[in-house]
């Protein structure tokens, strides 16, 4: 950890020229007040005035080896003194090995790998794939899904809160996935959701024409959404359905992926493999930017002796492939994968559940591995979400005083909507658990204060 002292000058300083010339992601550029962060390591980071906070959120569920890793700082320094860049067209050594190392992770014959330089972008190309693959033009994906903010990605997802415009992206069609919870086919059970769920999935395919859908995409496990974890049978249902119509299943694990469910990828939870799984974040926890899709042999056969019309300056690009090779040979060694299934299973998710009972706010617990959302309510039998849809201002001050407890506790909480998501590293340990459910454990004291 860092022994620097504190020094609130310098962080005043930082965030007056981020004022001046930042201009942020998804806000008001006005309404938001950046914290000035000056080193990061492990579980956790720390600002300029000396408060340390455990890091629940993972940098947006991102960083599942931690901060600062000491292999993967030290693989990028390396490479940035062999070949800081190359072009995608080129072979380079990074690059094969980082290509070897997901195909051999990534299930089935995903073997073949497009890079990308985050997820956005890895959805967009495997749409593209789609298409060309089985020149069809539309793409199915579920309300309650998040897909990333570019063009196609961004209509994808299931949220009208993301909608930059109101025109839609051409071809686009939303259906509903399952989530029990709060259920769109009034079910009672997982089987009864999971039967409805792909009963309105099959009639949605036919009227919407199966001759005329590319794709179908879905979140292995919707992430920002809500972490939804869908019912026994239900990604193999999709699964069917898609191989009966000639349509390309795409799974989007860009968040579910490298080990953050307790397995390499969700899917191998639910013995389902796609036609292309879009990637990103965990791969190399982000250190440099790295994104792709993997491919099976079918698709990848389509660009053959057939140009794949898309590409990017850096795909690949050096420094990102080598802090991949040193994440995932790092995970391997150091049994990060596992660390994220044991205390997912025996330390998370059990304390989440007892907190749930003691908590009139805590509506539902779901997740697995080191990926769990609290659904806060204001009330437990109607389920009414603690606040609305979308909320703002006033309305959302219940969510935006439990975050400002976690962070008076000590803890960065991962807030959306009425949820928050339990997402640390998947490196973290049992005594960090402990410490950031002893906090999150206060903070819920302020959200019981609004249930009625
Ligand atoms: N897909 C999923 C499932 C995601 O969770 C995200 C980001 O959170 C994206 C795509 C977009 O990734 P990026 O922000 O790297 O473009």
């Amino acid at each position: 950890m860092s022994t620097l002292p504190p020094d609130p000058a310098a962080g005043a300083a930082v965030k007056a020229a981020d004022r001046a010339h930042v201009f942020h992601s998804w806000s008001a550029q006005g309404l938001i007040d950046p914290l000035p962060v000056a080193g990061a390591e492990g579980s956790y980071f720390w600002d300029y005035d000396g408060n340390r906070y455990l890091d629940f959120a993972s940098q947006l569920v991102n960083t599942n080896i931690g901060h600062q890793h000491p292999k993967v700082v030290a693989a990028i320094q390396e490479q940035a003194g062999k070949l800081c860049t190359l072009a995608p067209g080129f072979a380079v050594d990074v690059r094969s090995e980082a290509a070897r190392l997901i195909a051999e992770r990534t299930p089935g014959d995903l073997d073949k790998i497009f890079f990308t330089n985050g997820g956005a972008e890895a959805v967009e190309n495997a749409v593209r794939m789609a298409r060309l693959h089985t020149g069809r033009t539309k793409v199915l994906s579920t309300y309650r899904s998040y897909h990333g903010g570019t063009a196609a990605a961004i209509h994808l997802t299931g949220d009208p809160r993301r909608w930059a415009s109101d025109t839609g992206a051409a071809g686009v069609v939303h259906f509903w996935g399952p989530f029990l919870y709060r259920s769109p086919f009034h079910a009672e059970n997982e089987a009864q959701e999971c039967e409805r769920a792909l009963a309105h999935l099959e009639q949605t395919v036919a009227f919407e024409g199966p001759q005329s859908i590319a794709a179908i995409i879905l979140e292995t496990v919707p992430g920002t959404a809500g972490i939804m974890v869908p019912p026994p049978g239900y990604l193999a249902g999709v699964r069917e359905i898609c191989d009966r119509h000639g349509i390309v299943f795409i799974l989007d694990e860009v968040m579910a992926g490298f080990g953050r469910t307790g397995h390499w990828f969700a899917a191998d939870h639910f013995g389902v493999t796609p036609d292309l799984l879009t990637f990103a974040k965990g791969v190399n926890s982000g250190y440099v930017p790295l994104g792709g899709v993997a491919i099976n042999a079918e698709i990848a056969a389509t660009f053959d002796q057939r140009p794949y019309p898309g590409g990017l300056t850096y795909s690949g690009h050096p420094l990102a492939c080598a802090s991949a090779v040193a994440t995932l040979n790092a995970m391997a060694e150091e049994r990060i994968v596992e660390n994220a299934a044991e205390i997912g299973e025996k330390v998370i998710g059990p304390a989440l559940r007892e907190i749930a009972e003691r908590h009139p706010s805590v509506g539902e617990v779901r997740g697995l591995g080191v990926f769990w959302a609290l659904d806060l309510v204001r009330n437990k039998e109607t389920r009414e979400p603690l606040v609305p849809y979308n909320a703002a201002g006033a309305d959302n001050a219940p969510m935006a005083e439990f975050a400002a407890a976690c962070k008076r506790g000590g803890l960065w909480p991962f807030v959306n909507m009425n949820r928050t998501h339990v997402v640390p590293a998947c490196t973290v340990t049992e005594a960090e658990v402990k410490e950031g459910l002893t906090a999150l454990d206060e903070a819920l004291t302020v959200a019981d204060a609004h249930t009625v």
